[in-house]
């Protein structure tokens, strides 16, 4: 075993000399207290470890021991439901051991060595496997966990057994010898192989009207959410992996406060799947790293919280994975690269942020999975970022735009004005519209394009008009363009704003959505048609129906929202009549 000894300390980053033999990302216990650490620089025989622990009362001289593992996670069942720190300590053994989150020195496996679970296997003795086979399945709360042979691994099986197994038991022995438990490792800063990347075709439904149909984002894709204090990341992110479409719910909380984090920890377990009336916490696992724990913890915590989406990904599942924010982890990189005294980039931030951060959603992605069976299994990252005062001039935010499929620009000033989300419709965009609109067809909104594009046309006309009605104020504008300011008014307030806290409204449908935009739409090519016969706004915008549309949001019932479009039409023929 190597053993070194420490020769400086610099908050969370500690020099050791004497390492000869060890590798990058080795994980060493660092001191008498045997601190988490891991070494992020080699020089001969000597290490920079950054550790994950608060290094108060560490002294020079203390050992360094290596483990000659890198930083690695335990996938296996039971993963599901827990809330880990960054570096996959489950928080309640934590409490229990220490009586507080940030316990030091301490080792908790990731996954429970006692449960046990019922093992059905997929294969049988004489079989063929490798790396990404299927060889069984275990039921975690509901969902199968597929149970595979790890990559790189192949050989004919010689025995399988059914039954009862805690994650370290043998399931599997291969014909050379191998075993194969429930449990397998991987380091955090490799991503899984795949076998390759799909298209980014089908979208991950949020029930969000601004996402879904202004600006998706694709099952495997990426978003951005950048935004001010109180924009709405933290609201959004929640919103996500309460109402996401995705089987698997990975959400990181990272650098946040920890009141924010107690809210998610305090709240998820009482929620509910809508689709399947099953408690949210069967799908989701948490990663909670908060402000006030380590901060080089932090920074491997986005690494750990991947590296178990793609475990779920490679048995075949959708998985959306959120990270609060992306920001504080960036801080933490430029916090640890500082104390290596590295020559600094942009704003202090290190020179490979942006190799970091690219590699980091390189991550995402819907891909056909290794192993035979030809599944498919998707990442979807989702990364809010908070620059500093709202300035997305800042290289985080500058460096994500690069990469992100789709960007959800939250704005300070609709914040300030209660329009939420707050997203910006003109600074906002998706970069998924054209390859994802087969599978609005298909899913019967078949001109979801063409509505959703009216709907942007509208809005920016909005902002010339605006500018105009600055100038020369509202009488200027003709009766058409007063008509405009009147239907983007309920785009707005209609459609795009939604309670992230109503009952009714905190989640609408996708076929409720694709039928508030038609009738609005359809008001709109009414009120167009009546103007043309002469008959005045005024009197159009009196009509009781006005108000039902401004109602849509709290109707369940789709055909009642439906039943608005022939509502419109007599309404406006009997103005026409009137006349
Ligand atoms: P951030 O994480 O950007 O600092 P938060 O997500 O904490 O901001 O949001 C701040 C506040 O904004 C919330 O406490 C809530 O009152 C309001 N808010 C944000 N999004 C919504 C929403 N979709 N519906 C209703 N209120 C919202
Ligand atoms: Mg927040």
């Amino acid at each position: 075993m190597i053993k070194g000894v420490v020769a400086r300390i610099s908050g969370p980053v500690v020099m050791a000399h004497g390492m000869r033999g060890s590798k990058m990302y080795d994980v060493v216990k660092v001191g008498d207290e045997k601190l988490n650490g891991e070494i992020i620089r080699l020089d001969g025989d000597e290490a920079v470890v950054q550790v994950y622990e608060d290094t108060s009362g560490l002294k020079i001289g203390e050992t360094v021991a290596n483990t000659e593992n890198p930083l690695s996670v335990e996938l296996g069942p039971g993963l599901l439901s827990s809330i880990y720190d960054g570096i996959q300590r489950p928080l309640a053994v934590l409490v229990e051991k220490s009586g507080s989150f940030i316990s030091r020195g301490i080792t908790v496996p990731g996954l429970d060595r006692g449960k046990k679970w019922i093992f059905e296997p997929a294969v049988k003795s004489g079989d063929r496997v490798g790396g990404g086979d299927v060889i069984g399945t275990v039921l975690e709360f509901n969902m199968k966990h597929r149970i595979m042979v790890p990559p790189g691994i192949s050989g004919t099986v010689q025995e399988i057994r059914a039954g009862s197994f805690s994650v370290e038991d043998t399931v599997c022995t291969l014909g050379d010898g191998q075993k194969i438990p429930l449990i397998q490792r991987w380091p955090v800063r490799k991503g899984r192989p795949y076998q390759n990347k799909l298209d980014p075709t089908l979208p991950l439904i949020t029930g969000q009207r601004v996402f879904d149909t202004i600006f998706p984002v694709s099952k495997g894709g990426t978003a951005m959410i950048p935004g001010g204090f109180g924009t709405g990341k933290t609201v959004a992110e929640q919103t996500l992996a309460k109402w996401a479409d995705a089987d698997i719910i990975v959400y990181i909380g990272c650098g946040e406060r920890g009141n924010e984090m107690t809210e998610v920890l305090s709240e998820f377990p009482a929620l509910l799947d809508p689709r399947t009336g099953k408690p949210l916490m069967e799908r989701t696992i948490l990663i909670a790293n908060t402000s006030n724990m380590p901060v080089a913890a932090r920074e491997a915590s986005i690494y750990t919280g991947i590296t178990i989406a793609e475990y779920y990904r490679d048995m075949g599942y959708d998985v959306a994975l959120m990270a609060d924010s992306t920001s504080r982890w960036g801080e933490a990189l430029r916090e640890v690269s500082g104390r290596l005294e590295e020559m600094p980039g942009e704003e202090g931030y290190p020179a490979y942020l942006a190799t970091r951060l690219a590699a980091f959603y390189e991550r995402a992605g819907r891909v056909v999975c290794l192993g035979s069976g030809g599944r498919s299994g998707s990442i979807t990252v989702v990364g809010a970022v908070s620059p500093p005062g709202g300035d997305f001039s800042e290289p985080i935010t500058q460096n994500t735009l690069r990469i992100a499929g789709t960007f959800w620009a939250l704005d300070t000033s609709l914040a300030y004005r209660r329009h939420f989300p707050s997203v910006n419709w003109i600074k906002s965009y998706s970069l998924y519209l054209d390859s994802i609109r087969d599978w609005y067809s298909e899913s019967g909104f078949g001109d979801w394009k063409d509505l959703r594009d009216r709907t942007m046309y509208l809005l920016q006309k909005e902002v010339e008009l605006q500018e105009i009605v600055q100038l020369v104020g509202p009488d200027a504008l003709p009766e058409s363009e007063k008509a405009i300011l009147e239907v983007t008014r309920m785009i707005r307030e209609d459609f795009l704003q939604q309670s992230a806290y109503d009952k009714i409204d905190s989640f609408c449908p996708m076929e409720k959505q694709y039928w508030m935009l038609r009738v609005i739409l359809a008001f709109y090519d009414r009120i167009t048609e009546a103007m043309a016969k002469g008959i005045t706004l005024s009197k159009i915008l009196k009509l009781p129906v006005k108000a039902e549309i401004g109602r849509m949001k709290e109707l369940s019932e789709v055909e009642r929202i439906k039943g608005l479009i022939p509502g419109i039409e007599k309404a406006v023929a009997t103005l026409e009549v009137e006349r």
